[in-house]
Formats: structure tokens, C-alpha cells, sequence
């Protein structure tokens, strides 16, 4: 089949690198040609695990890159839209959706065949029947149904683990306005064989994935509201909680041998810093925002997202019970990305922490194993230190701070203890074990 997919952020280079991989001969859009062109030299302009090799397996036979959506849509049976879907404060902002839907129209005008139109980017529920389906018919002079089709096809993969998630994904949900719509999208998916697939109207599949979305977002803050209170209360640690809460055989089922399944679901139920990256805040934003103009109150969503608003003041609150004053204090700041094995630092829980460091001038020393020029652009700040190792970044500190999850960060106490160094470790996601170091701090333990 030819795909184009259009925007080639993390979703639309995932999904255009695995389409091809799976056989389709797949163009991928975008308007920013310096992507456009290091796809197309097999350079990837994203880190993710994976994705270098399957690019460079593909690019140039299956898989090739253009600014020129025009080709890309006359050239192909379906296109996928990526494009983002930012909050823009108060509501969902659609603005590159309706460019492409109006610049899809365009060049359907002149399309001969058949062409369903699809959209992967995540919409409010309505977006793809009362927006993009009009603007495509004022734009191509031509009606949806009869002359195209017009679908909705969440991406349900995670970054860190998009190669994995879309070559082996969950479900594969479809929306569409008719069967046909459905039968083509179904041809799309046809080489991965036994995934489940939900076929329902566009209004539907949009729905299942704010759904997911604000589900993972609010188990996360209800973790991180227990682990709040465990420590307002003193002398309970929110691990201990949480595990014991994880042992419910309906989160992690008891088999007859007695073992016990341990579902990824029970890493959303820990406490830590807060919840980032370019999907559950802004999501979540979006969802409540529509539903109070639907009438809703969405009184738990708003919750969900002032309790993570909140969350990075726990590790801030830690650091300020040991020094009154950072200014000049030598911070080692581990982690900079919002989750590990992402180079993604949108909305990450590092940006508040580490802008208060900078405000209150402390003496900072920052390592990420993959964000570093992120957040250069994120901190246009010169007296941050960036590192290329552990032990350059704890070398003389006083302070060590995990924000993000990395493995490379286990090391942390054995490097401590060779070289000699006993700084207060305050632990922004619960990863080491509290006794591992002289002087340890963490969430959900008390202040
Ligand atoms: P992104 O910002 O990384 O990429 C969007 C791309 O679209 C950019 O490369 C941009 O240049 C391009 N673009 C914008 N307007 C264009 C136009 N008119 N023509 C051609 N290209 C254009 O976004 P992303 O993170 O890949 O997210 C895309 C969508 O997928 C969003 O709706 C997001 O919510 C959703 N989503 C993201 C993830 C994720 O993990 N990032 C997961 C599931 C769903």
C-alpha cells in the first residue's frame, strides 16, 4: 500500500519508519526541510531505541522524506496526519491540523483514485467529523464518503519504547465515517497479524485515547497524593504503601503456581515528581477544557493536573530543608528528560526545579545521557554545567538530585562511595533504596 504520513515528529517518523518496515512504500511530510532532509540521509531527528536502523534499513527503497505534501497524497491511498495538537492555554490549539487538512483538500482536487484521509494526531472528541471532514470538502470539492474517506487512528505508543510499541502494539483502534474507510485502514494494519482491532465511529477513537491518556495521568497523581500524605503523616514510606497496594491480585494477578504477573500498569501507581512529556498535560488539559464546554465540571481531571502542577515542589521543599539558602550550593542535577530513554523534555518536571536552581543562583552541574541539547534550548542559561558522566557530574557536589528514571543512575551510590563523596541524595523518583547512601531524601518518605 502507499502511505504518506504527514509531520514527522515522534509519531509520524515512528509510524512512517515501522509502515515501511512492514512492507508499505511510505512518504513522509514535513514542512521543516532540515527533517526532511536527514531523514532522507538516514539520520534520525529524534532519539529513540531502534529507530537509526530501521530508518536506514528503509530510506531510499520503502521510505523516503518530501516537503511537498502535494506528491505525497496524489502518490498514496491513505494519509496519515502526525502533525502536533499543542494546548494553547485554554483549549485544544488545531491549528496545524486545519492547515494540513486545508492543504490535503488542495491536492485531493486533483486526486483520481480513491484517498481516505486519517488522522493520528490526538483530537477532542468531534475533531475529525466537524473539522477536518469539512475542511477537506471545501478544499477538494469533493464529498467525504463517496469520493474519500475520512478516519481517526490513535497512537497509543510511548516514547522510549515507540519502535516496540508500534511494530507490537496493544490494539489497533480505527474511527471512520463508513466501512470503506474502515476496510482500507484495516489493509494499513493487515501485516500485524492478531492485534486486536476496535472499529467504531472517528468520535469514538478519539475518546479511547484521551481516555488512556487521563486514566495513566490520574493513577499517577493519586500515587503522588498518598505519597504527599504518607509524608505529612511521618513515619510511613510511600513504597512500602504502594507495594503493598500493588500486591492486590487484581493489579498483579496470583497465578495457581503461585507466581505473580507484574503488570506495567503498577508503574504508574509510585510516587515521584510529577508526570510530563508532550501527552498527559496537555491532554488532559484539552480533555477537561472540552468537557466544560460540554457542560462537565471535570472536577477529578482538574485535580489530576494541580496535584502534578504541585509535585515538583516536594523535591525543591527536601532541598530547602537542608539549606536555607542555595545560593552557591553545588547542585548535581541527574536527569533532565520527562521519562528515561527520551530525549523528550516538554513539560518535563526537570524545567520548574531546575529554573528555580538557576533563579535562586545555586551552583549547577546537570547530566542527561541523551537531553543535553534539549535542554540548551530549554535553559538559555550559561551557568548550568553540562556533563558527560556520573562522576563528572557528583564530583564536589553537595546536593545530588534524580529527576528522571535512567538506569545508568543505580551506579549512583557505588560511584558515591569510590569516590569518597557523602552529598545529601534526594531522590525525585523513589529508584535507589533509602539506605543506600549516608544522607537520602525522597518522596513519599517525611520531610
Ligand atoms: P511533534 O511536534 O514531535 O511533530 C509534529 C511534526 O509535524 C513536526 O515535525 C512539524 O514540523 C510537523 N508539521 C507541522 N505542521 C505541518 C504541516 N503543515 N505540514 C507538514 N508537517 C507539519 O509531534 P508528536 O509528538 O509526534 O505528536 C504528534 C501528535 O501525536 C500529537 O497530536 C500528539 O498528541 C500525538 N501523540 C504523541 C505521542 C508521543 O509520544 N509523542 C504519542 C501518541 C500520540
Amino acid at each position: 500500500m502507499k502511505i504518506a504520513v504527514v509531520g514527522t515528529g515522534y509519531v509520524g517518523l515512528v509510524s512512517g519508519v515501522c509502515l515501511a518496515e512492514k512492507g508499505h512504500d511510505v512518504l513522509c511530510v514535513d514542512k521543516d526541510l532540515a527533517k526532511v532532509d536527514s531523514i532522507n540521509a538516514g539520520i534520525s531527528p529524534i532519539h529513540e531505541e531502534g529507530l537509526d536502523d530501521l530508518l536506514k534499513r528503509n530510506i531510499g527503497s520503502r521510505l523516503k522524506a518530501t516537503s511537498d505534501l502535494k506528491i505525497a497524497v496524489l502518490d498514496s491511498d491513505v494519509s496519515l496526519i502526525a502533525v502536533g495538537t499543542p494546548f494553547d492555554g485554554n483549549e485544544i490549539d488545531l491549528r496545524y491540523i486545519r492547515q494540513v487538512s486545508a492543504d490535503i483538500g488542495d491536492a485531493l482536487k486533483d486526486k483520481e483514485g480513491y484517498h481516505v484521509v486519517t488522522v493520528k494526531s490526538t483530537v477532542v472528541p468531534g475533531t475529525t467529523d466537524t473539522v477536518v471532514l469539512p475542511i477537506l470538502e471545501e478544499h477538494s470539492g469533493k464529498n467525504a464518503g463517496t469520493e474519500f474517506g475520512v478516519g481517526m487512528n490513535p497512537e497509543f505508543l510511548r516514547e522510549g519504547a515507540a519502535i516496540q510499541d508500534f511494530m507490537y502494539p496493544d490494539r489497533i483502534v480505527i474511527g471512520g465515517i463508513d466501512e470503506r474507510t474502515h476496510s482500507v485502514l484495516s489493509e494499513v494494519y493487515a501485516p500485524f497479524s492478531g492485534v486486536d482491532i476496535i472499529k467504531s465511529n472517528s468520535k469514538t477513537a478519539e475518546m479511547v485515547k484521551y481516555t488512556s491518556n487521563s486514566l495513566l495521568a490520574t493513577l499517577i497523581s493519586f500515587s503522588n497524593e498518598i505519597g504527599n500524605l504518607c509524608a505529612a503523616l511521618g513515619d510511613i514510606d510511600a513504597i512500602e504503601v504502594m507495594h503493598g497496594v500493588h500486591m492486590d491480585k487484581r493489579l498483579s494477578p496470583l497465578l495457581n503456581s503461585g507466581e505473580r504477573v507484574v503488570p506495567a500498569i503498577i508503574s504508574y501507581l509510585e510516587a515521584g515528581c510529577g508526570f510530563g512529556g508532550s501527552c498527559f498535560p496537555k491532554d488532559v488539559k484539552a480533555l477537561i477544557s472540552h468537557g466544560e464546554q460540554a457542560g462537565q465540571s471535570m472536577e477529578l481531571l482538574r485535580a489530576v493536573i494541580n496535584i502534578n502542577r504541585d509535585q515538583p515542589r516536594q523535591v525543591l521543599d527536601r532541598l530547602y530543608k537542608h539549606f536555607k539558602n542555595i545560593q552557591g550550593i553545588r547542585i548535581a542535577v541527574l536527569g533532565l528528560a520527562f521519562k528515561p530513554d527520551t530525549d523528550d523534555m516538554r513539560e518535563s518536571p526537570a524545567i520548574p526545579i531546575v529554573n528555580e536552581l538557576i533563579a535562586k543562583n545555586a551552583d549547577i552541574k546537570a547530566y542527561d545521557p541523551v537531553a543535553e541539547e534539549e535542554a540548551k534550548i530549554i535553559f538559555s542559561d550559561d551557568r548550568i554545567k553540562y556533563c558527560s558522566t556520573l562522576e563528572e557530574t557528583v564530583e564536589n557536589a553537595e546536593v545530588v538530585l534524580i529527576l528522571t528514571r535512567w538506569s545508568t543512575f543505580e551506579r549512583l551510590p557505588e560511584t558515591l562511595r569510590q569516590m569518597k563523596l557523602s552529598p545529601l541524595v534526594i531522590d525525585g523518583r523513589r529508584m535507589l533504596p533509602k539506605d543506600c547512601v549516608e544522607l537520602y531524601e525522597g518522596i513519599g518518605i517525611s520531610l
